[in-house]
């Protein structure tokens, strides 16, 4: 018997961080000291009284069950109060707060609940890729915002084609940017409820990195804008915050009727998340906020040593604001995969090449800023010997 796959998966694209991928692996085989600039994934420990707090109610057998699939309301009340505290803005906990098992997956089942086949889905390009994955999934077709410099990485409305934007249903956002590093104001965000309003489609914010910001800077959410409730909703994660990403923590926040279809697609394929992790959940909301702050203060000492490091060697690289990634040009005569590849095989350094997350990341690279300074400064020693060469 032979098996295929659906025509669903034949979609996915080629996976571009495969040859960096089995390099990798191959180098490291072989005995060498990679040094891994390119997941983004906290190398820093879940604050204990967040693990105390898991402890405790993992013992308890009413947590064994199957949970609610639209969260403990004691969770949904902690979003609302960390949400009105951080941004000012007001949540009905019932209605407009929806946990969800990881930020991830809530972005990889809204268009399941929004998007009828041949619809259009704008996707910030370079960007995470699941937009685009779920956009296929649900039988949509993702139409590329390029993110540009000259813009500050920021969706440029006026270039979307009018025939696209009459056939959207959804526009996914995401800043603080991955990978770009970008972040968006109020006036940016404004703009966006305005467009939506006149085309009447639905605004997704992935808002995943607004806790992790340097120099005093502090994100704005989407929903701190007038009229946004009424486009969008919100995504937000525990991962980043609170080093919680094996968890699976996250939640969606904003339109009621759009998060009540959600919930409708999710009782369907999930039973909501273990009760002694949404616990765990609703201590990090409630009393996590210095864990953040440190949390930004380690990478922006990262990131400072990193950028000026680099730029001390040559390199013109500009420092972010916010989330725990660099994102830099391509020194000339190199494509990104070409960079990525020669950091690898002459410096056992794994940055991630910009092309990966879309046709616009071409010409840039990312590193992560979830290595200790040790490593960093090992990183910059090991780029100071190519340059030599
Ligand atoms: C890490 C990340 C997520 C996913 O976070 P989870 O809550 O762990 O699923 C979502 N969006 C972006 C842009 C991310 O970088």
């Amino acid at each position: 018997m032979s098996i295929n796959p659906s025509e669903r998966l034949k979609k996915l694209p080629p996976y571009l961080f495969a040859e960096i991928d089995r390099l990798k692996r191959q180098l490291i085989a072989q005995g060498r000291d990679v040094i891994d600039l390119g997941v983004g994934d906290p190398d820093l420990p879940t604050p204990p009284f967040i693990i105390e707090a898991l402890n405790e109610a993992a013992q308890k057998p009413e947590n064994h069950r199957y949970a609610l699939d639209q969260g403990m309301p004691e969770l949904r009340c902690a979003i609302a109060a960390w949400y009105e505290e951080r941004f000012g803005v007001r949540l009905d906990p019932e209605r407009e707060v929806l946990p969800l098992i990881g930020s991830k997956e809530g972005i990889g089942h809204i268009p399941l609940a929004l998007v009828n086949p041949g619809d259009v889905v704008l996707v910030p390009d370079p960007g995470y890729p699941v937009y685009k994955s779920a956009t296929w999934f649900a039988g949509g077709e993702p139409y590329l915002l390029p993110l540009l410099e000259e813009n500050n990485f920021l969706v440029d409305f006026n270039s979307i084609d009018e025939s696209a934007l009459e056939r959207a249903k959804l526009l996914f956002l995401n800043y603080p940017n991955n990978p770009t590093a970008a972040t968006a104001g109020k006036d940016f965000f404004t703009t966006t409820v305005k467009m939506a309003r006149e085309y009447g489609f639905v605004v997704c914010h992935d808002a995943a990195y607004t806790e992790i910001a340097f120099d005093g800077f502090s994100p704005s959410s989407f929903l701190e804008v007038d009229g946004a409730k009424e486009v969008g909703i919100e995504f937000h994660s525990l991962s980043k915050t609170f080093n919680m990403t094996g968890w699976r923590i996250g939640f969606a926040c904003g339109n009621a009727k759009v998060l009540e279809l959600l919930g409708k697609i999710k009782s369907n394929l999930d039973s909501g998340i273990f009760q002694a992790i949404q616990r765990a959940g609703i201590k990090a909301l409630s009393s996590g906020r210095e864990e953040a702050g440190k949390n930004s203060k380690i990478y922006e000492g990262r990131r400072d040593l990193l950028v000026d490091g680099l730029n001390s060697l040559g390199w013109k690289v500009s420092k972010p604001k916010a989330t725990f990634y660099v994102w830099a040009p391509v020194p000339p005569g190199y494509t990104s995969q070409e960079l990525a590849t020669r950091l690898l095989k002459e410096a056992n350094l794994v940055v991630t090449p910009g092309n990966g997350f879309g046709p616009n990341g071409e010409g840039y690279f990312r590193m992560s800023l979830t290595l200790n300074d040790q490593r960093i400064e090992e990183a910059l020693k090991r780029i100071k010997q190519l340059h030599s060469r």
